[in-house]
């Protein structure tokens, strides 16, 4: 299949094609037409270099409302560098979308400077969970229009002991958003958010 015949809209067709991207890898033949048509859940077992930012990322743009300027996708990932190298994925994707805001907020940085950006309006937050819990906590960061969360790397966040504000973080966003959990293993602890959480999810393994 191609993106085209995917769903993909064809300004994010036009920035993939000059990152070199011809033809869908298989977690995002999975991925994207579920995250575009379907309602409900995914868990994708999936190792990284698979394509999985790709696989979430190109259908989470699709899916804002550029006009509405608050946060509507929120991304989790472990680390800072995971973080970064999202944040800077789906800035290239988006490169042809006017005005749509990705803001990637981490710890070890100025929390001022995250602030600031927050109050300017952002669409999409990619964030390590920490930093997410003390801006929720700050009351900067608004989570009541957040239609689609991603968990990455959901193996290693709980390996990092972010259990408790996984739970912390997923009890401040509506209940009937839709939610993915990537995953390059699939331990005890993942099956009980998955099982906590999600709703009948779909589950690929890559
Ligand atoms: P990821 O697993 O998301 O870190 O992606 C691994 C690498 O594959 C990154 O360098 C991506 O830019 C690249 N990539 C993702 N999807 C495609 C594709 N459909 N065609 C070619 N390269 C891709």
């Amino acid at each position: 299949k191609t993106f085209e015949e995917l769903g993909v809209r064809d300004d994010l067709r036009k920035a993939i094609e000059e990152l070199g991207f011809e033809n869908p890898m298989p977690v995002q033949e999975k991925v994207i037409p579920h995250l575009l048509n379907e309602d409900g859940d995914v868990v994708a077992l999936a190792q990284t270099g698979t394509g999985k930012t790709a696989a979430f990322g190109l259908p989470v743009l699709q899916r804002i409302d550029i006009s509405h300027n608050v946060p509507q996708a929120l991304i989790i990932a472990p680390t800072r560098e995971l973080c970064l190298q999202i944040g800077s994925d789906l800035a290239d994707f988006s490169k042809y979308i006017p005005r749509l805001e990705v803001l990637p907020v981490y710890g070890g940085s100025s929390i001022e400077s995250q602030i600031r950006s927050l109050k300017r309006g952002v669409h999409v937050i990619v964030a390590t969970p920490g930093r997410l819990i003390d801006l929720i906590n700050r009351g900067v960061v608004k989570l009541d229009d957040v239609h689609t969360v991603i968990l990455d790397e959901a193996d290693e966040m709980l390996n990092m002991g972010f259990v408790d504000d996984i739970n912390d973080i997923l009890s401040h966003v509506p209940e009937n958003r839709k939610m993915l959990l990537f995953s390059a293993t699939m331990p005890q602890e993942i099956a009980k958010i998955a099982a906590k959480y999600m709703h009948n999810p779909q589950e690929f393994v890559i």
